[in-house]
């Protein structure tokens, strides 16, 4: 039998596969096949983990009890446990098994990140020390989402952020792989939890993955798409809950492959993956409106605006201005993310007279939706197909924004699963019976 040659493969795990000891068990099994590689070549292995599913927005309660105005540094403190605690349970878990492991902290590594709490970016990551353990047949477990910054404090990468991490360590130790292990066994054309006729997809290209992950599609954290694009990760989406993992074929393990547009174009030569206009469709709950009345309809008032947020690092999104009315004012609509909205409300009232707006008129009821895919580039009438599907639906339309490979518009929260589902539809996108 031919001997595989041995590879180097990071493997992450999210917070429903790390949920409890029978869950991490089923996560070590997994490991340890990988691990043990096929014809006898042991694989080198790299696992990023999760804190338990539930287990940040608990802490991040715990802040907010301890206090509301909470120091992003000791918020960093506390949020980043959870996945030291899943990190030591599956370095136990594993040895239980056999297995040579340990758990490599933020801080050990260690992976160095910009000083921004809570949304820190990876600057670098250097790990002779890990990675002479891993050629040694050691198994590494590292605790996702955290890291350290300068000043040796311990810091965070923004919900989600495992994902980053996986990824930067996959880059950071020249990894053949990085297989992301999820709560569903690839990336669909949208949520499969929305809508039920949602199609799983071989492959779908980084620009498309950015996009769709930026616009809503937590699946993967928007900055770890940028990371594997821009590093060169070979990148894959698959399900932690496979059958009897430990024996489960190679088909069963078959997720979704991040790849490039050559490759894309590759596979649709061989009749792997077909051409779609659409690839995907995302909704983002997460932004509010804001609607500023009666603003001077002259040069530099939308910059009084916008300035003040840009300084608070606040992200503004969709940007409308309405046509002036007679007196030379207009209404000027635009969305932040909910979690900023009352930090935006301040800066604009404070800026009221320099403004010169009249009222503030804020909602959060409201979503994003979005439609993804290459196929815009080069094809006409994406838009309007969305329009008129939303239109005969009812669905009021309250701003829209493009991207070349993108089209978002903003509705009514409670209309959100109805929408999804009519432009999945209307884009030929639901899965045969
Ligand atoms: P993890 O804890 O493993 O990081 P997440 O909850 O962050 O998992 O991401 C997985 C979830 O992403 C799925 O359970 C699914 O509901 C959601 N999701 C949203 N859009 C998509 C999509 N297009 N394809 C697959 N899953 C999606
Ligand atoms: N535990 C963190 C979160 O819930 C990071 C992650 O799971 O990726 O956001
Ligand atoms: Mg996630």
């Amino acid at each position: 039998m031919a001997t595989d040659k041995p590879q180097r493969i990071v493997m992450k795990f999210g917070g429903t596969s790390m949920a409890g000891t029978e869950r991490i068990r089923r996560v070590a099994g997994l490991v340890r096949a990988q691990a043990a590689g096929k014809g006898g070549a042991r694989n080198e292995v790299a696992v990023v983990v999760s804190a338990m599913a539930g287990e940040t927005d608990r802490l991040i309660n715990f802040c907010r009890e301890a206090n509301p105005l909470h120091d992003p540094a000791e918020y960093d403190v506390v949020v980043a446990s959870g996945e030291q605690v899943t990190s030591g349970l599956l370095a136990l878990t594993l040895q239980s098994l056999g297995e040579r492991a340990r758990s490599w902290l933020g801080w050990q590594i260690p992976v160095r990140t910009v000083q921004s709490h809570a949304k820190a970016r990876v600057e670098a990551i250097e790990a002779p020390e890990m990675l002479e353990t891993l050629k040694q047949g050691e198994i590494a477990v590292i605790p996702g989402f955290q890291g350290v910054s300068q000043d040796g404090r311990v810091t965070t990468m923004g919900r989600g952020g495992s994902d980053t991490s996986a990824v930067a360590v996959a880059a950071a130790i020249g990894a053949d792989r990085c297989d992301i292990y999820t709560d569903v066994d690839g990336v669909y054309t949208t949520d499969p939890r929305i809508v039920a006729k949602a199609r799983k997809l071989k492959a779908v290209t980084y620009e498309e993955m950015l996009e769709l992950a930026s616009v809503g599609a937590k699946v993967l954290q928007t900055r770890s798409v940028s990371l594997a694009m821009k590093a060169g990760v070979r990148l894959q989406v698959l399900s932690s809950f496979v059958e009897d993992s430990a024996n489960a074929s190679a088909d069963d393990l078959l997720g979704t492959l991040i790849v490039s547009e050559e490759e894309m174009d590759q596979m649709v030569e061989k009749g792997l993956m077909e051409r779609q206009l659409v690839t995907g469709i995302a909704h983002d709950k997460t932004e509010a409106k804001v609607i500023l009345t009666r603003v001077p309809d002259k040069p530099g008032a939308v910059a009084h605006i916008f300035e003040p947020l840009a300084d608070a690092s606040i992200n503004v999104d969709m940007i409308i201005q309405n046509v002036g009315r007679d007196k030379g004012e207009t209404d000027v609509t635009f969305t932040v993310p909910q979690a900023d909205l009352a930090r935006a409300q301040a800066l604009l009232e404070d800026r009221r007279d320099l403004i010169g707006f009249n009222r503030i008129i804020t909602d959060s009821q409201i979503a994003k939706i979005s439609v993804v895919g290459v196929g815009m580039k080069s094809h006409a009438g994406v838009a309007s197909t969305m329009f008129r599907a939303l239109s005969d639906r009812g669905i009021n339309i309250q701003a829209i924004s493009t991207s070349e490979i993108k089209v978002s518009v903003l509705i009514d929260e409670d209309e959100t699963e109805l929408a999804v589902r009519v432009l999945h539809t209307a884009y030929g996108l639901d899965a045969v019976e």
